[in-house]
């Protein structure tokens, strides 16, 4: 198992820093050594949608532009793609680019991914048998996972694991909530994707993060770090460190573990100690706290009281109805069919919800949140 996790602490997007920073973490550790005269690397970064980069949603390009420099000018051919949520096609991918400025990358050689076309591939892994991918990701001899420091409304935490959930063709993605509607087997799903696709060089984007209501529509917060390794895995743990994520409300990090993928924090190392970087009062989202409480009493008093426990204290969508603006975006992407428009506002049968936040994820105008209610924020507080 390689636990090796290197950090820079960077606090902005400055083409010197980040130089400074790539120098020190990736070629004096040796972990651009793969990289061969005529290779093609994919890097799958994180364009969940058309967002400016001020909102934090996406990689940003700018350190992504500034590696592609380093592995074109070692000779690769650099392509750089995601498959956003929502229609896979052209024109999405156009503007998505447009967007998030990854047109960047071009200025120094690289091309960004305009192949929409799809594959169905069988794989034999833990919870995923087959597999739908997008082409451009089977035609790369490598590829590099440059992900985005988040908090999540489903998982917790979106940063290297979750990445790879955009090997999935967008529109595809709820079809992966409906067939793994557990926190678990989602989890797990999202760490086959990742032994499918194996990164070479997995990067995170955390200088600035984003917190509260993400992966798309939280606040930026300053966290000022960039972090890489060989592995996705160990990367996850230390950004949970660091944003105060505890690890047991991570099922990726949990699953990773059982797995045998990664350990806790104290046994990852590190290039250097991040204790000055820790944010305490980052704001997280807790799908797991539930779960924490709601096996708690055995037996068949158990069997009555846990399900209502875990009825009060999980996370839930629920619509902020001033804020809705009534696009029924959030009702065409459940993948349950959990929500139905009333005089233009949208309605959650609770009873059909798996809690997989795509209508939080996809809402444009941040309506739908993800809600805790008090004695959660209680609990989460006093965590
Ligand atoms: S209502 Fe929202 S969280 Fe619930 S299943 Fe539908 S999209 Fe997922
Ligand atoms: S996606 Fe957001 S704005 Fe659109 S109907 Fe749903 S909650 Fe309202």
């Amino acid at each position: 198992m390689n636990n090796n996790v290197y950090v820079y602490k960077c606090n902005k997007y400055d083409e010197t820093l980040i130089d400074q920073a790539y120098d020190e973490i990736l070629v004096k550790n040796g972990l651009l050594d793969f990289v061969k005269e005529g290779m093609k690397i994919g890097i799958k970064v994180n364009l969940v949608g058309n967002f400016h980069t001020d909102k934090a949603a996406t990689t940003h390009p700018l350190l992504v532009a500034r590696l592609c420099k380093l592995l074109i000018d070692r000779g690769a051919i650099v392509t750089i793609g995601d498959s956003p949520g929502g229609l896979f096609t052209e024109s999405v991918l156009k503007s998505v680019y447009k967007g998030t400025g990854m047109h960047l990358c071009e200025e120094v050689g690289a091309k960004l991914n305009y192949d929409v076309s799809t594959s169905k591939i069988k794989v034999d892994k833990q919870v995923v048998k087959t597999l739908d991918v997008s082409n451009w990701l089977l035609d790369q001899d490598v590829l590099i996972n440059f992900s985005k420091l988040k908090s999540h409304g489903m998982m917790a935490l979106s940063a290297s694991v979750k990445n790879m959930f955009g090997v999935v063709p967008g529109v595809l993605k709820p079809e992966y909530h409906y067939r793994y509607p557990s926190h678990i087997d989602f989890a797990n799903m999202l760490i086959d994707l990742n032994e499918v696709f194996e990164c070479k060089l997995n990067l995170v984007d955390g200088i600035i993060g984003m917190e509260g209501n993400g992966p798309t529509q939280g606040d930026p917060r300053l966290v000022g770090v960039i972090l890489a390794s060989s592995t996705p895995y160990p990367l996850d743990v230390v950004c949970a460190k660091i944003i105060g994520l505890d690890i047991d409300n991570v099922y990726t990090i949990t699953e990773s573990i059982k797995r045998g993928k990664t350990t806790t924090f104290d046994e990852i190392i590190l290039n250097e100690s991040i204790d000055d970087v820790i944010i305490c009062d980052f704001k997280n989202i807790l799908p797991g706290k539930s779960m924490e409480f709601s096996e708690k009493f055995k037996g068949p008093i158990g069997k009555v009281i846990n399900p209502i426990i875990a009825k009060v204290l999980t996370v839930k969508p629920k619509v902020k109805k001033k804020e809705c603006i009534g696009c029924k975006k959030c009702a065409n992407i459940c993948p349950v069919k959990a929500i139905v428009m009333k005089n233009k506002k949208p309605i959650i049968d609770r009873t059909k919800c798996i809690r997989c936040f795509c209508c939080q994820e996809f809402c444009p105008v941040g309506a739908m949140k993800a809600h805790k209610n008090l004695i959660v924020k209680v609990l989460s507080k006093s965590k």
